[in-house]
């Protein structure tokens, strides 16, 4: 039986609406919006479109929402200023600035300026280190995003076999990490592994994010497993595809994400759950 496949525009669509409810729930008990503020240095073309479609899900959530810009050669010193003065802004929430930075700018203390409450891409080392030790803590979006498709298909994770390619700090590693804190048995593959095709034969679950086009093959993938393809490549002007070999793989896991249409769309929707996670806190 071909896979079930799994439809993250549609999740992402529920999630957004849910953080929509309780933003305007925030709205009545403290008189103001949820707030985001997105930083964005330069005029890369994709970190624009990443930006615009930010400020597009805040309206739709009715999160309130700034744009700062910032010019390519801007000084560090001033990046951080800013940084800082939304640090103490009462209206805001959440500080997001859009990676990558340019060389010259520290993309670690930017990180580690954004205070750790109102750092809604969860990058920051405290959140992290609180996601390390299982305590609560505002956790990476795309992560996110795939923990909650994994759970919308209703496999059982305690006691599975999660097997993570990727290791990068933005996905890779805590996807694991959560996965782990679900009870799930994790192996963590990357660049060195030896044989990967085997290791990934024995997942329950698999999570590819490589950025490598197709490159995980039907016949790597164990009858019966979840697979979640983070991956995004383009190999053609109009063409994206996963890390998996999506016709190969569904023919045989039970549950797969398609590429587009899978994790995409979650990270934004998680991005908008921590924006009003973040102003819930706050008040707390
Ligand atoms: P990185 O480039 O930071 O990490 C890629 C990882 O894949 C590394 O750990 C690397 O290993 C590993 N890797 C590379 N080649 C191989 C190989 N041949 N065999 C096994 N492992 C390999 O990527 P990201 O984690 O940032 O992103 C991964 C993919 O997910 C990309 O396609 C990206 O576009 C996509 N993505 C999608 C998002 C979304 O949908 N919202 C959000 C973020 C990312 P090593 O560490 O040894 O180098």
């Amino acid at each position: 039986m071909p896979a079930t496949i799994i439809d993250g525009k549609a999740v992402a669509a529920s999630i957004r609406q849910d953080a929509a409810e309780r933003a305007a729930r925030f709205k009545e008990e403290y008189g103001r919006a949820p707030g985001l503020a997105v930083v964005i240095v330069g005029d890369d073309p994709a970190s624009r479109v990443y930006v615009n479609s930010k400020k597009k899900a805040c309206a739709g959530c009715s999160i309130y929402s700034e744009e700062h810009t910032l010019p390519a050669n801007v000084a560090e010193t001033e990046l951080l200023d800013l940084v800082r003065r939304l640090n103490s802004d009462p209206k805001i929430d959440g500080i997001l600035v859009q990676l990558p930075l340019p060389d010259h700018i520290s993309e670690d203390k930017v990180i580690e300026t954004i205070a750790p409450a109102k750092d809604v891409d969860g990058f920051h080392p405290i959140n992290v280190g609180n996601l390390v030790v299982g305590k609560p803590a505002l956790r990476p979006c795309t992560p996110a995003g795939i923990m909650e498709l994994i759970r919308r298909t209703g496999v059982e994770l305690k006691g599975k076999h999660a097997v993570v390619v990727g290791r990068s700090n933005i996905v890779g590693k805590p996807v694991a990490l959560m996965l782990l804190a679900q009870h799930a048995t994790v192996t963590i593959c990357h660049s060195r592994t030896v044989d990967l095709p085997s290791v990934c034969r024995t997942a329950d679950v698999l999570v590819a994010a490589v950025g490598r086009p197709e490159m995980i093959k039907g016949d790597w993938i164990k009858p019966g497993a979840v697979v979640i393809d983070v991956g995004v490549n383009r190999i053609a002007e109009k063409k994206l595809v996963g890390d998996v070999d999506f016709d190969g793989a569904s023919a045989v896991a039970a549950a797969i994400t398609p590429v587009p249409g899978g994790v995409g769309p979650m990270t934004i929707a998680m991005l908008m759950q921590n924006c009003v996670e973040a102003a819930f806190a706050a008040q707390r």
